[in-house]
């Protein structure tokens, strides 16, 4: 039989809906991919001694910074944590080499070079459908602050060293809520970056600007938070802890 081309055609488009119906089935039937969770990295570099007590910290902050996220958005949703929450991944080079990539004070340097090394040791990307990434790489470079975007923040040393001990530091938690801001794509408050509005006004003491100084207490503005409740990592989820609790 001589198979037309319409017949041809036609198995082609079959194929096609069955394997869009097929991808359809498959992400619907795996949660992490619809929402990803937040999975921290300690990046220890090569020649560095890993803080012992820093995975545990971590994890603390983590529980905080959900439960915070939880109390803030006041729509019973949070985001989920992996499990476990903190993964340690010896780097492939010392602390110099990041230092020489930071030259000091180039903050998107460090961040390019940072990320590139984190992706590669955990097979991690922008807008990872599995995880946010909240990456601390040990490194003291106390002229580069925290960064956050794409589904990914980066913080260094101070804020490692924060987090070790009986409750992260609430400056800490403010710098983690913030950059996680911008990992679910908040940006600064145009107005306060641009300086059209004073520090004083409302917008400027969200969060997202100069309220991640206040943490707890600070909040986001409303259209900041609707935007959040866009995001797929928010889901209907019991925060694990049962108040946010940070030392000053
Ligand atoms: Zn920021």
């Amino acid at each position: 039989m001589r198979i037309g081309r319409v017949q041809v055609l036609g198995f082609m488009f079959g194929m096609f809906v069955c394997s869009i119906l097929l991808a359809f089935l498959r992400h619907g039937a795996d949660p992490d991919s619809a929402h990803p969770r937040l999975k921290v990295v300690y990046l220890v570099l090569s020649d560095v001694t890993p803080q012992a007590e820093f995975s545990e910290g971590a994890r603390r902050s983590m529980v905080a910074a959900q439960r915070w996220y939880f109390d803030e958005l006041k729509s019973g949703v949070t985001f989920a944590l992996a499990d476990p929450v903190v993964e340690p991944v010896r780097t492939r080079h010392p602390e110099g080499w990041y230092s020489l990539a930071g030259r000091g004070r180039d903050r998107e340097a460090l961040w390019r070079t940072a990320m590139e090394e984190a992706f590669a040791m955990t097979g991690g990307a922008y807008y990872d459908s599995r995880y946010i990434w909240v990456c601390f790489l040990d490194a003291d470079l106390p002229e580069i602050p925290p960064q956050g975007g794409g589904g990914v923040a980066l913080l260094l040393r101070q804020d490692i060293l924060n987090q070790v001990g009986l409750q992260p530091s609430c400056l800490t938690m403010g710098a983690i809520a913030h950059e996680l801001g911008h990992a679910f794509g908040l940006p600064h408050p145009p107005d306060c970056d641009s300086h059209k509005k004073s520090d004083g006004e409302p917008e400027c003491a969200s969060i997202s600007y100069l309220g991640s100084y206040h943490f707890p207490y600070a909040r986001f503005q409303p259209e900041e938070r609707e935007q959040l409740l866009r995001n797929p990592a928010f889901i209907q989820i019991e925060p694990e802890a049962a108040r946010v609790e940070c030392s000053r």
